[in-house]
């Protein structure tokens, strides 16, 4: 029996044909309860909140009924995976159900953890309970701070036992996105000089989402590598947000890279505490090779990839460096702009790149906490005192030094800098510790602690006076919690 969500759907992805992917129905969680559900993007996908928390709705977002006029199935990517090719990779347990007419425009909707897929490699299809919940909450703070992610809208649990260090229990997480097309898919068709396969995903690519790239004049008209370009620029876009929040990936793999520029994959990630540029988040990353600072290079480093993939259908090396230089020149560029916002910056000065650095430069000397930080100066700014600030520096030398030159240099901003900058240094953002807090409760069937997150990170930029906690400092356990690939 299958469940009529009230929705339209159509094909979407499955468009592209049998190459692609492999319909395959999901594995049914047993007995799944409701641990979130994101009323607000179930909205505004034209979804009713009412029907999806019924039980036959948390059945269909568990995958264990079907949604009429769905389809599922399971897309093929392969990859890079910490700089070494490892061939097929994906989707070893995700599952695209279609693409979803909503008002906000036609959005694909995926299961992740509900089984086994031919890609499945040695998985076991499925995802703990853990993993999902910071899947779920990690995008949704994403969201809030207006970062471009994948969404999240619901997660499931159930009792079943899932086998990873120690035995923990399986959830779903159903995630959406305009297209979970990644750099993998585009490099699984040019590893196997699949030129056909390539150029058709390119153009579907194109078509949808980049229908500017058929009409350049850039690169003689070739729409290829407007597209490298386009993707080269979004991806520098989107990892000089996560720079300027602190926001660590920790796998940066190129089939966890979007073709949107979108946040994908929400593994190991983390939100910094104190603010260490060579910050691992990720334990499974001895070299370090996904550091917070390698970020930037690492982006690069997979748009070459991509480039390289794309490369046959360019046809030219010369154009293809040319369609990737862009990232050079838009990642600092995009990257200053936003630390100018964090300062309350509206107009570039000559200085204020010795401004951005001199203050990270005094944060990473004192391992000061990121968010704290940013959140008191811009309360000094607003017309607070200058002690919460100061007093988070050992070097308070250094600090005056620093903050007499940013307070000669705020008088140029033609608007008061403290109210912009309230609205661009969160106060809230998805440290581990709270993620860990809401996952300890939920262990217990006590779901409160997710529905009050999400409801914090919907809005990180407002005050919410019941939950003064969550924008404290880390506690001293927090530095212990230790986040690998397992998931
Ligand atoms: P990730 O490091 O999360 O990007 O995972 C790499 C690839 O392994 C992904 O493409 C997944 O398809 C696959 N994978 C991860 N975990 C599992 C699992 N438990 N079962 C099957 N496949 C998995
Ligand atoms: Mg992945
Ligand atoms: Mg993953």
């Amino acid at each position: 029996q299958q469940l009529d969500l009230g929705a339209r759907w159509s094909e979407g992805f499955a468009r592209l044909g049998p190459a692609f992917f492999t319909a395959l129905p999901p594995q049914p969680l047993p007995a799944p309860y409701l641990v979130g559900l994101n009323e607000g993007l179930a909205r505004a996908l034209g979804l009713d909140p009412a029907l999806l928390a019924s039980a036959d709705g948390v059945r269909a977002l568990a995958a264990s009924q079907p949604v009429a006029g769905t389809r599922t199935m399971a897309t093929v990517y392969s990859g890079h995976q910490f700089g070494v090719w490892a061939g097929q990779l994906g989707d070893g347990r995700a599952l695209l159900l279609g693409e979803l007419d909503t008002p906000a425009g036609p959005q694909e909707l995926q299961f992740k953890g509900s089984g086994r897929t031919p890609y499945s490699r040695m998985g076991d299809g499925r995802a703990v309970l853990r993993s999902s919940i910071r899947e779920y909450l990690g995008s949704e703070a994403m969201q809030g701070l207006g970062i471009p992610t994948t969404r999240g809208l619901s997660v499931v649990g159930s009792d079943a036992p899932v086998r990873r260090e120690e035995v923990e229990t399986a959830a779903v997480v159903v995630r959406t996105a305009p297209s979970f097309i990644r750099f993998g898919h585009f490099e699984h068709f040019a590893s196997r000089d699949q030129l056909g396969e390539l150029r058709q995903l390119a153009d579907y690519v194109i078509e949808r989402f980049y229908p500017q790239c058929l009409s350049t004049d850039r690169f003689g008209g070739n729409p290829y590598a407007a597209l490298l370009e386009q993707v080269s620029e979004r991806t520098a876009a989107l990892v000089a947000q996560w720079q300027a929040v602190g926001f660590c990936h920790g796998v940066m793999n190129t089939d966890n890279m979007s073709i949107l520029g979108l946040t994908i994959d929400y593994g190991p990630f983390q939100f910094l505490d104190a603010f260490d540029p060579g910050h691992i988040c990720n334990h499974s990353d001895e070299a370090g090779r996904y550091a917070y600072n390698r970020q930037p290079n690492v982006a690069y480093w997979n748009v070459f990839c991509l480039g390289q993939a794309l490369y046959p259908l360019i046809d030219s090396e010369e154009t293809t460096l040319a369609a990737l230089e862009s990232y050079k020149q838009v990642f600092p560029r995009e990257l200053e702009a936003r630390m100018r916002a964090k300062l309350g910056l509206a107009d570039a000065h000559e200085a204020d790149r010795g401004l951005i650095e001199g203050v990270l430069q005094l944060l990473a000397k004192d391992r000061v906490d990121y968010t704290i930080f940013w959140r008191r100066l811009s309360q000094h700014v607003a017309g607070g005192p200058v002690d919460p600030v100061r007093d988070l520096f050992l070097d308070r030398q250094g600090f005056d030094a620093w903050l007499s030159d940013y307070h000669r240099r705020l008088p140029a901003e033609r608007e008061p800098a403290g109210l912009a900058m309230l609205g661009a240094n969160p106060k809230y953002v998805l440290r581990n510790h709270l993620g860990e807090l809401a996952i300890r409760r939920a262990r217990e069937k006590d779901f409160g602690g997710v529905r009050d997150l999400l409801q914090v990170l919907h809005a990180p930029f407002d005050d919410h006076p019941a939950h003064e906690a969550m924008a404290g400092f880390p506690p001293d356990w927090a530095s212990n919690i230790e986040i690998s690939c397992s998931s």
